[in-house]
């Protein structure tokens, strides 16, 4: 059997196979950038025409009739998350986006005391995180070259936890770390650093963009702080989906740094009152009104997560990216491709990052040839082949497309830079 049959068997065999035929696929194009935004399913898009509908019907009155009420609709798609993430229903809230969330647990757990005003981040985080670090400790006024720690990495792609360990001094107050890694997609060991930052009296929480949707977690039992995420990349929520917020819940109670109307008690919300009668729980970190169409899709979304269950897409994600490195090892031996990405499957999210030199112009050949990957500069082409709507099939072809565009120099046509939007 050759291996073009072989990926045909594993997708025959594949429990999750029938998910592809309800997302919108391009024809004469693979999709593999949906770690930074998946794609639209029909179902997605069900529950956001059901939303308009409700609007052009109910009018005001959409926020409490409808087939979705929208005063609920948020409390409604925490609890399809809540599993994703190992949370209880009321750990969880869908609410502003991943920067807006992150800025909301820094005001709420970021609390400087004598020496401790340090916030321990690393160097490899992504640039929004990093902007709202520095800004909050100006807030505070703190000079962030000074009190924001960036972790190193020994070689640009991984982080050690020792290392992340070893930065945790009587001088750090929180701790703000990636659960995966965006270039190299490794999963950091959230349970140990946990346990290490509580045993030195220390909050710490995560950014959970990358993993959210792709790997399964556990955030109450390893005892987790806070978490946020955002809904677009590998839970396939649309552009600029409404965000994920973890609290746990032993900090119900605790006032919110940033506080709004929807942090209320919904009972109590329209009394008007000028007394702030919080939630009482993830739910009170909420700010404003909710961003409803661009929630809708979510619901709509999360229902096929259900169905598949996460482990069953971790499990498909790891075949796919195992099958992906390997064929990289044996279809592109010698043709200068290193592999940015774990080897080992417990460290590895659901993306291969594959760093060539020539990256960002194999990266517009690849789109030019119907192959969707992203780049990240300075040298990384990052492929997602994602459980619910990617084939074995997909990662065969992607590897041929980028060995007869290796044999055949077409990256040579473009300019080596990224696009705007890369
Ligand atoms: C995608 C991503 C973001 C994006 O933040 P937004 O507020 O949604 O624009 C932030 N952090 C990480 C790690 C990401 O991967």
């Amino acid at each position: 059997m050759d291996f073009l049959e072989y990926t045909r068997k594993l997708d025959r065999e594949d429990p999750l196979a029938k998910f592809r035929e309800e997302f919108y696929l391009q024809p004469n194009t693979i999709y593999m950038d949906g770690n930074s935004l998946g794609l639209l399913s029909k179902r997605a898009e069900r529950t956001l025409l059901h939303t308009l509908e409700d609007w052009k019907e109910f009018g005001i009155d959409g926020w409490t009739q409808g087939r979705q009420p929208w005063f609920y609709m948020s409390e409604k798609a925490s609890e399809q998350l809540a599993p994703l993430v190992g949370a209880s229903p009321e750990e969880v809230i869908v609410t502003g986006s991943t920067t807006v969330n992150l800025h909301q647990v820094v005001a709420t757990f970021y609390h400087p005391k004598g020496k401790r005003t340090k916030i321990v981040a690393d160097e490899l985080n992504f640039p929004s995180d990093i902007y709202a670090l520095q800004s909050q400790l100006r807030i505070h006024g703190f000079n962030p070259e000074e009190h924001l720690v960036r972790v190193k990495s020994h070689d640009g792609r991984y982080l050690a936890e020792d290392d992340i360990v070893e930065a945790m001094t009587d001088e750090v107050a929180l701790v703000i770390l990636p659960s995966i890694l965006y270039r190299s997609g490794q999963i950091l060991d959230m349970k140990y650093v946990t346990a290490e930052a509580h045993k030195r009296g220390i909050l710490i929480g995560f950014d959970g963009c990358h993993s959210v949707g792709s790997i399964p977690h556990s955030f109450s039992e390893w005892d987790v702080d806070f978490a946020f995420w955002c809904n677009y990349k590998h839970l396939n929520g649309g552009p600029g989906a409404v965000a994920g917020l973890y609290v746990n819940r032993k900090h119900f109670g605790v006032l919110p740094g940033l506080a709004g109307w929807f942090g209320s008690d919904k009972q109590k919300q329209f009394d008007m009152e000028h007394t702030f009668m919080s939630a009482g729980n993830a739910g009170a970190f909420q700010i404003g009104t909710p961003h409803v169409l661009s929630l809708a899709p979510l619901i709509g979304s999360l229902e096929m997560f259900a169905e598949a269950g996460i482990d069953t897409i971790r499990s498909k994600s790891l075949s796919m990216t195992n099958l992906f490195i390997q064929l990289i090892d044996t279809e592109l031996a010698g043709m200068g491709f290193t592999i940015g990405t774990p080897r080992e499957e417990a460290v590895r999210g659901g993306h291969v990052g594959l760093e060539h030199k020539e990256a960002a112009r194999i990266c517009k050949a690849l789109k030019e040839n119907g192959v969707i990957p992203d780049f990240r500069a300075p040298n990384m082409i990052r492929l997602a082949p994602v459980a619910l709507y990617n084939s074995f099939e997909d990662v065969w072809n992607v590897v041929q497309m980028l060995k007869t565009i290796m044999e055949e120099k077409q990256y040579e046509k473009y300019k080596n830079e990224r696009d705007v939007v890369a």
